[in-house]
């Protein structure tokens, strides 16, 4: 599913940038980066930036217009550091990572980042489906390039990891029927002991109960317990043959 999102850069000038992207995207598991007409092709600061990632700048493909690297994309969000200044379908960054996921089992999915001067212009904005704008300090709203690649990558990660993760295991609990045989075996112990009396039983078996209920105790403990029970009548009937 991640190898169906792709990044797209679009005109940068720092190839620094382009290096910390490929690191944002590989520490997120992301792998297919395409650069449209980048101003500097990627160099050795590209590659100290990227650090371990040098292998997502080796395979990563250079075009130069941006329909060319959405082409055979399904799904293409760009991203602004403005949000809403002209109405278009808005995504925030959750929700955009997890309709990347939704969509990735069909298609390829763009995310696409602009210059680090002036953003994505209008013409390429509405070559979008949808805008995402990190919902940033209004007064401080524009993130470096890496950085944003970072946020958006995570977020389509987390979406994946969420889609993956194991449904959670579910102990085995005792019927209600199992349960209240069990407090009918303590009750019936509690009065064998002298615990409690019949005539003046108080609260002890509506607290008892409110504890066990509190613990919910999974099947194989309520079998332990009832063994303690039935192991001190059998004391007690021991005891009144004597
Ligand atoms: N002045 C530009 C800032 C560009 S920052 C603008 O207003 O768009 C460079 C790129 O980083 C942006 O094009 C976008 O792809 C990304 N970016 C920066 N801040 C962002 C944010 N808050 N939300 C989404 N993307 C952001």
């Amino acid at each position: 599913m991640l190898e169906q999102v792709r990044i797209v850069l679009v005109n940068t000038s720092h190839t620094g940038n382009i290096g910390s992207a490929a690191r944002a995207m590989k520490t997120m598991g992301l792998s297919d980066l395409c650069l449209v007409d980048p101003v500097t092709p990627p160099d050795g600061q590209s590659v100290a930036l990227a650090a371990g990632a040098s292998d997502i700048l080796a395979n990563a493909r250079t075009v130069s217009t941006l329909a060319e690297a959405v082409a055979d994309c399904g799904l293409v969000i760009g991203t602004s550091a403005r949000s809403r200044t002209w109405s278009w379908p808005m995504l925030n960054a959750r929700e955009a990572g997890e309709k990347a996921m939704v969509e990735a089992s069909k298609h390829k999915v763009a995310l696409v980042f602009g210059r680090e001067r002036t953003g994505l212009t209008n013409e390429e904005l509405q070559q979008c489906h949808y805008h995402v704008a990190i919902p940033a300090n209004p007064e401080y709203s524009s993130l470096n390039l890496a950085m944003a690649v970072q946020t958006l990558s995570y977020e389509v990660r987390m979406a994946w990891l969420a889609g993956t993760q194991e449904q959670p295991v579910v102990e085995d609990y005792p019927l209600a029927s199992d349960l209240e045989r069990f407090y009918g075996h303590l009750e019936q112990t509690l009065l064998d002991t002298g615990f409690i009396i019949k005539p003046h039983p108080g609260q002890v078996m509506t607290k008892l109960r409110r504890l066990f209920n509190r613990a919910r105790p999974e099947d194989h403990e309520l079998n332990i317990l009832r063994g303690i029970l039935t192991s001190v009548q059998r004391l007690g009937h021991r005891k009144n043959a004597e």
